[in-house]
């Protein structure tokens, strides 16, 4: 089923200056881009995307991290893209990754692991980057009217077409 998945380069990647080949990959395998920004994003904004683990010992310095210097944040879309994604992300610390992975190619770190990317397509739909002005944000750069916004009035959405019906594209 189409699916739309959160991805957020983090600082580390856009300062390696990674951002082109992270997108590549994703565009080269067939996930389609929908929506983007860069952003640096606000520690409250870290702090309740990081909820979950809150009561961790790492959840302050990858809270500061987050919120250190411009992310991109972008909206990808694929039949299963959450799970595939995270495959092509790979585990959470670099030195642990999967070669082949974005984290296991391009990192060696447990913080500084270059991407965040959802995992499940309930934490998409409840997930607190796409609430609030940054989704409105990211809804506005958009040409697509992404289904799992549909909570922000419709006046903010406007009239923009949605293009999911042309996808996937017939070769
Ligand atoms: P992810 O879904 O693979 O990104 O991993 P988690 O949701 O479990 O953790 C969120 C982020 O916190 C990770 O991407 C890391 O940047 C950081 N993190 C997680 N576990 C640790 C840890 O044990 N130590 C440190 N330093 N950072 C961690």
């Amino acid at each position: 089923m189409t699916e739309r998945t959160l991805i957020i380069i983090k600082p580390d990647g856009i300062q390696r200056h990674l951002a082109g080949r992270i997108i590549s990959r994703l565009e080269r395998k067939g996930l389609k881009l929908i929506a983007a920004k860069l952003m640096q994003i606000p520690a409250e904004l870290a702090r309740r995307h990081y909820a979950a683990h809150k009561d961790q010992p790492f959840f302050a310095p990858a809270v500061k991290f987050m919120s250190s210097a411009p992310s991109f944040l972008m909206i990808w879309e694929a039949d299963g893209s959450v799970d595939m994604a995270r495959k092509m992300i790979g585990s959470t610390f670099g030195y642990e990754a999967q070669p082949g992975t974005i984290r296991g190619d391009f990192g060696c770190s447990q913080r500084y692991n270059l991407i965040h990317g959802s995992d499940s397509p309930e934490s998409v739909t409840s997930c607190r980057m796409l609430r609030g002005s940054t989704a409105k944000e990211l809804v506005r750069k958009s040409k697509t009217l992404p289904t799992f916004l549909l909570k922000i009035p419709a006046k903010t959405l406007g009239t923009e077409r949605q293009h999911s019906a042309e996808w996937p594209v017939k070769l």
